[in-house]
């Protein structure tokens, strides 16, 4: 594709159609999560959970398979009038408040993410992750519109550089679906600003930094462009020698699953090796439809690890975090980091304190699979970067050697090596040779 057409390739616009709003009233149906034929169906087809069946029915009836399965077709028709939102569910006056206001972060919901948020429960997981709320409206102390100090980290617009070997590549501001509590709430939504000519100066940039070997695209949702855009950026990255691997961060599997095609897939192979960090937030978003997406990257030999936000009242529970965890799992999808949950402008009904993070974390280690405890960090608002945040476990140092509590609270000593110094001078076993045999 030529670069002129490239750069005139734009995401959908926001849709003005409103579905039906004949709806009836329903209880939310759970998945069957952990039935393998349902996650790896033996016969390739399109297979739809329950509950989003029960939704197209209600709110969709005369849309085919081919329209509710094309990325575009639910990139088009995204929910992104709060108005609308009362076709769909009866809010709360909460959810009300926010409804004639400007100002907040973009609404946009795809109809398959759509389907998966609670119809009358305000309290419902997903339904707080991307439903607006007033107290989106409150800004508490310390929180920044750029608590990361991103942009004072930005040598060339578009490219955040703060670890020395690997850098920040954003390359669109649009996403399929608005999350309430978005660390790049302040840029997310502004279309206009990303095209071929900020991907260019971003790559030039790299190409001029030797020491990058690692490029994360992120945004924004990177997933929600295009193929040939998203070649054009990945081609471009992969021809800079020093540039060893690409990282892809997107919510799309959870929020737009349709988007992973065979297509993408074999476009991405291409260019190995490209890992994926996916964001996925609650085990209700682990479907059919997003695990077989998963699967399918998998399958494309991508390696992937998930980024969850540590949010309030939504996966700041042990058992939530593990189903939600062990889940992933079984879509090939290493728990990679938790977050704690980054301070901006109106995130403060999101934000869980530390303590509770902790908690969560010393309910994963010793208690399931290595594979299943993320790495619990803290984003230092100020740009200090990741920081891990670690129970202490370490207790201290004894005559005995190190102290150490175990998941279960219990106190162990591990003895420290023999000084090979303090031996020889005791002339103890002068005779033994400490790298291996006997003199
Ligand atoms: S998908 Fe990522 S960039 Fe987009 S709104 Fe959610 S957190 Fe923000």
């Amino acid at each position: 594709m030529k670069q002129q057409e490239l750069a005139e390739v734009e995401p959908e616009p926001p849709s003005s159609w409103s579905p039906s709003l004949n709806r009836p009233s329903g209880k939310k149906q759970f998945h069957n999560f952990y039935s393998p034929e349902t996650y790896f169906p033996a016969k390739e087809k399109t297979q739809s959970d329950f509950i989003t069946s029960c939704f197209r029915h209600k709110h969709y009836p005369g849309v085919s398979d081919k329209s509710w399965n094309d990325w575009r077709w639910q990139l088009k028709n995204r929910i992104c009038r709060a108005k609308d939102l009362e076709s769909y569910l009866t809010l709360s006056s909460r959810e009300k408040a926010v409804m004639s206001m400007e100002n907040i972060l973009p609404l946009s919901i795809t109809p398959y993410y759509m389907s998966l948020v609670h119809e009358t429960d305000y309290k419902d997981p997903v339904r707080k992750c991307v439903i607006p709320t007033e107290y989106e409206l409150v800004k508490g102390p310390g929180e920044k519109e750029d608590p990361l100090h991103e942009d004072q980290d930005s040598p060339v617009p578009g490219i955040v550089h703060r670890y020395p070997d690997r850098v920040l590549f954003l390359a669109t501001g649009f996403c399929s679906t608005y999350c309430r509590y978005c660390t790049r709430s302040r840029i997310v939504g502004q279309r206009g600003a990303y095209g071929i000519d900020r991907w260019n100066s971003g790559m030039e940039y790299i190409k001029n930094d030797n020491r990058v070997r690692d490029v994360l695209i992120s945004g924004g949702d990177p997933l929600t462009m295009s193929d040939e855009q998203l070649e054009y950026i990945i081609k471009g990255l992969r021809a800079i020698k020093h540039v060893e691997i690409i990282r892809i961060g997107s919510k799309v599997p959870a929020v737009l699953p349709q988007r992973i095609n065979r297509k993408l897939c074999a476009m991405l192979k291409k260019y190995h090796p490209v890992f994926m960090s996916l964001h996925f937030t609650h085990p209700d978003e682990l479907t059919v439809e997003s695990v077989k997406a998963c699967v399918s990257l998998a399958d494309a030999g991508i390696p992937m690890g998930s980024q969850t936000v540590l949010l309030k009242g939504i996966n700041d529970d042990q058992e939530i975090m593990k189903n939600l965890n062990h889940r992933l799992l079984q879509a090939r999808v290493r728990p990679y980091y938790l977050y704690q949950c980054d301070p901006v402008p109106g995130s403060g009904h999101f934000r869980t304190t530390m303590e509770k993070g902790l908690e969560v974390i010393q309910g994963l280690r010793g208690h399931t699979s290595g594979y299943a405890v993320p790495q619990y960090v803290i984003d230092l608002p100020g740009g200090g970067g990741k920081t891990p945040v670690l129970p202490d476990y370490y207790q201290g140092q004894t005559i005995q050697g190190q102290v150490f509590k175990n998941f279960e609270n219990k106190l162990f000593v591990y003895p420290e090596a023999p000084d090979p110094a303090g031996i020889s001078g005791l002339n103890m076993i002068t005779s033994y040779d400490l790298s291996g045999g006997e003199q």
